[in-house]
């Protein structure tokens, strides 16, 4: 089925098949670049569109028996500029990825800064229990050794990361382009707490 209209450049009376409908297509009559209608809006005047040489079979589906100046050769709908652009620079998803994985570095730095230390003052593999009771201690002490206190910084560090990553992820995810950036910094953001959490 065809879709004919009046070219809204020039005003000439233009066909296309249904395909393109809703599509950008260039006028035979202007050249100009227009955008189709998803529907005909000129059944009124279609004789004027269809004519055909005497004795052709009624054949409207098929362009090739369709006079020559009546059929509109088509471009290629143009790429959407604007989006292909902006798939290439999703920016928040990059930093989104960025704080997801200074997130996990905070993280790793402080269980390499606090697993020797445990070590030493609880032994190999303390129970969960014992490290919490070990903290207690040293909090009610009122005198943190330095290390201690770097892995506090370390967390609030961390904690701010993974807010940042979390914002900068989900408005990546409202932006076209880089989607699996999105997936994979939510997946370290959703399921790096959830690994975390199962291990202590
Ligand atoms: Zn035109």
């Amino acid at each position: 089925m065809a879709i004919q209209f009046f070219c809204p450049s020039c005003g000439q009376p233009i066909e296309i098949d249904d395909v393109w409908g809703g599509k950008l297509v260039s006028c035979p009559f202007c050249r100009n670049t227009v955008s189709a209608p998803t529907t005909s809006t000129l059944e009124s005047v279609t004789p004027v569109v269809t004519a055909r040489p005497t004795g052709t079979p009624v054949a409207a589906t098929n362009p090739a028996t369709e006079p020559a100046s009546f059929s509109v050769p088509l471009n290629p709908p143009a790429p959407h500029p604007r989006r292909h652009q902006d798939a290439g620079t999703n920016k928040p998803a990059i930093v989104g990825l960025i704080m997801s994985l200074c997130w996990i570095a905070s993280f790793i730095l402080m269980e390499i800064l606090s697993g020797p230390e445990l070590t030493k003052a609880l032994g190999e593999n303390p129970a969960t229990e014992e490290v919490r009771a070990y903290f207690n201690q040293l909090a009610t002490s009122g005198d943190l050794p330095r290390w201690v206190i770097v892995m506090f910084l370390l967390l609030v560090v961390g904690t701010l990361f993974w807010i940042l990553g979390v914002v900068f992820t989900i408005i990546g995810v409202t932006k076209p382009g880089r989607r699996y950036v999105t997936i994979f910094s939510g997946l370290i953001l959703v399921l790096f707490p959830l690994f975390v959490c199962g291990g202590i």
